[in-house]
């Protein structure tokens, strides 16, 4: 249950082709001594101090990280059934995907699935109605994934967010500050492992069938597998200190394209090095995807679209390759998921609502009386802060204590309380309604917000309420009569995707009011607003179709499209949401008559 909080293990040495330095004899040895390598690998890169500490780490691990002792390993055994490759593409769009394989520009992904018969692709079946959940960003989206479970479940309401009970923000990919140790940490310390309140799927697997093997790339959440692959210093921090000018200059795809390359590299080392069978389950994560559409100059469709057609692709095709020639491909299904898409913002920052204090967000707040917690990772233990902040892109959520407890300036609140209705919650939002009806307290938000959701809090212990619709002077609207009388044709199952976010055992961590911003309507990126501390080309996290349908494939060599189409409707039914992907992959890897007693 616990295993990838057990001993840091490294190995180092024998070079290969990810990179030129280390990699796997099995001899562990202490971090500190890997310590004076950075000094000469990391050269100028300019990062904050707590930072160094992370990359230190990172480059001590090597190219894998045991995350369970040897003898707790599996030893994988000749089975009959199955194994699994999952290909993670953050940020992937489902038509642009789609649309490139249907049209054969990515041969080496084809090759994965089960290549083409009579120019089709006879050996998958292309998912059209997987949905992200809401908010369509990263760290949920992968959490959702990887457990089963929505948010409210799942503990992870977005890429950054407040824990009323523990008092803590946490961001393991922050968005109203630039910070990124929590980055790091999520590879060396289990930072994103850590805020998840459910078993992973690797977990589930292993209740299922204690000796199965399992390796991870660089993936977020890998909490129960073997091993973790992570590329070397060169890919993952150059990639994590790029600098603007670098994006500025054109040298963001090749930086991105590089990272995956050296990404997969790693999993290629991996499944070719014979000392030991290929794993049961192999999952891969490409994030270059997202990062350039972030920061390219062109559409996110056509940078999706120029990014996975790339070299990316080719190293597709070396897995299959390596797969094919120890023979792990014969009988292994291959998913391939997405976490969210994309929608272009303009280039010049004007729809941005920034993290700085005058003529933004935290304006309005501060104008409106509250004590904001500054918007960065930690404050001080004993700071007297009354309200909080946190960024997903589109939306933004708002927390608040029960301000009559600390009521004086320099009095601590007690997080753990909920607030009281009026005085807080309705003051928080009435602030929002004033700002973005007339501009107070922030000219520039005026006309900036679509909606303001707010509900009455609960005890932390409770599921809590359906968010409404604020409309001023105190009064709520139903989320649904709200949007008859305004409807929101891009929006896509707003409604139940809202409630798996807010509505459950930790639905408060998506606040106490949700701002919506005006965003992912019409199909020009005019008067897309987001909530940022740095300007983006392309955002998500939005309710829209195009920030919301992700790609789900099921491929199996031995299986046709329509065998593969029965078994995944069999698990998702017709109208699915990204956590049922946990629920397909227990399903694919079931061994018949043994389940029942392991689950017992
Ligand atoms: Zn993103």
């Amino acid at each position: 249950m616990d295993a990838a909080r057990g001993r840091f293990v490294e190995r180092c040495s024998r070079p290969n082709r990810a990179d030129h330095g280390y990699r796997s004899s099995d001899r562990p040895f202490p971090i500190g001594r890997c310590v004076p390598l950075l000094a000469l690998a990391s050269g100028a890169l300019a990062v904050g101090c707590s930072s160094n500490y992370e990359i230190a780490k990172l480059v001590a691990v090597g190219h894998v990280r045991e995350l369970r002792e040897p003898s707790q390993q599996a030893k994988p055994q000749a089975t009959d059934r199955p194994t699994l490759l999952i290909v993670g593409i953050d940020g992937m769009s489902r038509d642009v995907l789609y649309d490139l394989l249907e049209s054969g520009q990515l041969p080496g992904l084809e090759s994965l699935l089960g290549g083409r018969t009579n120019g089709r692709l006879a050996h998958a079946y292309l998912d059209r109605s997987m949905l992200a959940p809401f908010p369509s960003v990263t760290l949920t989206g992968w959490a959702s994934i990887f457990t089963g479970r929505p948010a409210a479940g799942s503990g992870i309401a977005g890429n950054e967010f407040f824990i009323r009970e523990q008092r803590r923000f946490v961001a393991p990919i922050p968005s109203s500050f630039y910070d990124k140790t929590p980055v790091l940490e999520t590879y060396t310390d289990d930072y994103a492992n850590n805020l998840l309140e459910v078993p992973t799927v690797y977990e589930r697997l292993r209740r299922q069938e204690p000796e199965i093997d399992i390796s991870v790339s660089v993936s977020q959440f890998y909490r129960g597998a073997d091993r973790l692959l992570i590329a070397q210093r060169s890919a993952l921090i150059d990639m994590f200190y790029a600098k603007v000018k670098d994006i500025a200059d054109g040298k963001a795809f090749a930086m991105f394209e590089e990272r995956d390359r050296k990404v997969l590299d790693v999993m290629i080392d991996e499944v070719e090095d014979d000392d030991h069978p290929v794993s049961d389950v192999l999952t891969v994560y490409v994030s270059g995807t997202d990062a350039y559409a972030h920061a390219a100059p062109e559409p996110p469709d056509r940078a999706l679209q120029r990014f996975m057609t790339g070299k990316v692709d080719d190293k597709f095709a070396e897995l299959a390759e390596a797969l094919l020639e120890r023979g792990a491909l014969a009988n292994r299904y291959v998913v391939v998921v997405s976490d969210h898409g994309h929608s272009e913002v303009p280039h010049d920052a004007t729809t941005m609502l920034s993290a700085a204090d005058r003529d933004a967000p935290p304006a309005v707040l501060t104008g409106a009386g509250f004590r904001l917690r500054p918007l960065q990772l930690n404050v001080a233990a004993d700071h007297d802060f009354n309200a909080v902040l946190a960024y997903q892109g589109p939306i933004a959520y708002v927390y608040v204590a029960d301000r009559s407890k600390c009521a004086k300036k320099g009095a601590v609140c007690d997080w753990s309380r909920p607030p009281r209705f009026r005085e807080d919650v309705l003051r928080a939002a009435q602030a929002f309604y004033d700002a973005n009806r007339s501009g107070r307290y922030a000219p520039h938000m005026k006309n900036t917000l679509d909606m303001i959701l707010t509900r009455r809090p609960r005890p932390l212990a409770e599921d809590d309420l359906p968010f409404e619709v604020y409309v001023g002077h105190g009064k709520l609207v139903p989320l649904k009569d709200y949007l008859g009388t305004y409807p929101h044709p891009d929006w896509v199952a707003f409604e139940s995707r809202l409630r798996d976010l807010a509505v459950g055992r930790y639905g408060e961590r998506a606040g106490d009011v949700i701002l919506v911003a005006r965003n992912g309507h019409g199909r020009t990126p005019e008067g897309r607003y987001y909530f940022s501390s740095s300007p983006q080309e392309s955002v998500h996290g939005s309710a829209s179709k195009r920030d919301s349908e992700v790609v789900l494939i099921l491929a199996h060599p031995g299986r046709s499209a329509a065998e593969l189409e029965r078994i995944a409707h069999g698990v998702l039914g017709r109208d699915s949401r990204s956590w049922q992907v946990t629920d397909l992959v227990l399903h694919l890897l079931e061994r018949p008559g043994r389940d029942a007693a392991a689950m017992r």
